[in-house]
């Protein structure tokens, strides 16, 4: 087991340490912060978009946060006396921690009802609660995920199954997002290898339309079985979009993939979230999603941009039985130079063209060569 140490930040924002197993206990020292911070502001606006039926956050005070800083002032590399950091120990493994510039949060709470539709909903807004953190995958400022060993990959799922756990409990969030962006072209604005995760006070409008489906699904069959552990049994079968497939998890691109390299990594048994995972699942999830983002950066001569995001059953009890864990790995990159942007169908109509086909690009992830594993950046700490 990682061990979990939590502490509080100058400005009294909550950090916490997921050492790998087998570290030695925190000193008080790693665990205060002597800088002197402002204190933090109020919430952004939560606004209702009458013509959708969806939230939008209105977060204008972010603005004014870290955009590519130098590397001697990288605000998640451990604290020294030339740079005293947002993460106070002079080494960690894993470290999560409340976003100093968050769009939503600090505080959390209700938002209004969703209104009913029709005008009554115009103009409808409410303070955007929620919150927002920062997950740290390593000390070293540069590399990526796909560079951590299997221990430190296992301490990151430790990470978020628990602050999944500890976010899903705190008053009105609807649902927990874990992601990360990697790469300058997807608009990463820290080098240092992170991610992040959203507790939203509404369920999203992705995850509404996903769970919408669900649960007509789930209820047609008599709750018997998700609609995402049916999918996952057919690809199987069919096994022409198939990437991987292991004891407990199988990765396939889907049939109607939307992006030039797609990938949806789906645990065998139903679960609503990473925090339902057993130990035994967590350990195989550490190997295959190390296996998969080391594909996807072998397709290239160069790292692969990508979003990687866990879908987690929303909070609302009618939509959250339907649910099924599952993560989408998407990159925009469809060639070694050319990227794929969001233009007149995808970004007004939501209306994808994919260039690529599925099942081609499934037969280039299963082929590709692993690259050896280089030497990682797990280290040990002092
Ligand atoms: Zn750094």
């Amino acid at each position: 087991m990682s061990r979990i140490t939590s502490t509080r930040l100058a400005d009294s924002r909550e950090l916490i340490y997921f050492d790998d197993p087998g570290t030695p206990e925190r000193t008080p020292g790693s665990l205060v912060d002597h800088r002197e911070l402002p204190s933090r502001g109020e919430p952004g606006e939560v606004r209702y978009d009458a013509l959708s039926g969806d939230w939008v956050a209105v977060a204008a005070h972010r603005q004014a946060r870290t955009h590519l800083p130098p590397a001697d002032q990288c605000p998640i590399c451990p604290t020294t006396p030339a740079n005293p950091s947002e993460i106070p120990a002079p080494d960690y493994d894993v470290v999560v921690f409340e976003n100093r510039f968050p769009s939503l949060g600090p505080a959390v709470g209700d938002i209004p009802p969703l209104p009913a539709p029709g005008l009554s909903g115009h103009g409808v807004k409410g303070a955007a609660y929620g919150r927002c953190e920062v997950v740290a995958f390593t000390p070293q400022h540069t590399g990526s995920f796909a560079e951590l060993g299997e221990t430190r990959a296992r301490t990151v799922i430790e990470a978020w199954a628990q602050r999944t756990e500890a976010l899903s409990a705190l008053p009105g969030i609807r649902q927990v997002f874990p992601f990360e962006n990697r790469g300058a072209d997807i608009g990463v604005t820290l080098h240092h290898p992170h991610g992040q995760i959203y507790a939203y006070p509404y369920v999203t409008p992705r995850a509404a339309q996903l769970g919408a489906v669900a649960r007509k699904y789930y209820d047609d069959v008599d709750a018997k079985e998700t609609l995402g552990a049916s999918l996952l049994k057919a690809e199987r079968d069919d096994g022409s979009r198939m990437v991987l497939e292991a004891t407990h998890f199988s990765a396939y691109v889907p049939f109607a993939a939307r992006w030039p390299l797609e990938i949806h990594l789906v645990p065998h048994r139903s679960v609503p979230d990473l925090a339902a995972l057993t130990g035994e699942e967590r350990d195989e999830l550490s190997h295959v999603y190390l296996d998969l983002l080391k594909r996807l950066d072998s397709l290239y001569p160069t790292p692969m941009p990508y979003i990687s995001a866990w879908h987690q059953a929303p909070l609302d009890p009618g939509l959250r039985p339907a649910g099924q864990l599952h993560l989408q790995l998407t990159s925009p990159r469809r060639a070694a130079d050319k990227l794929k942007y969001l233009a007149g169908s995808e970004a007004a109509m939501g209306a994808f063209i994919n260039d690529t086909t599925p099942e081609a690009v499934a037969e280039r992830l299963r082929n590709v060569a692993a690259p050896a594993s280089a030497e990682t950046l797990e280290g040990t700490r002092a």
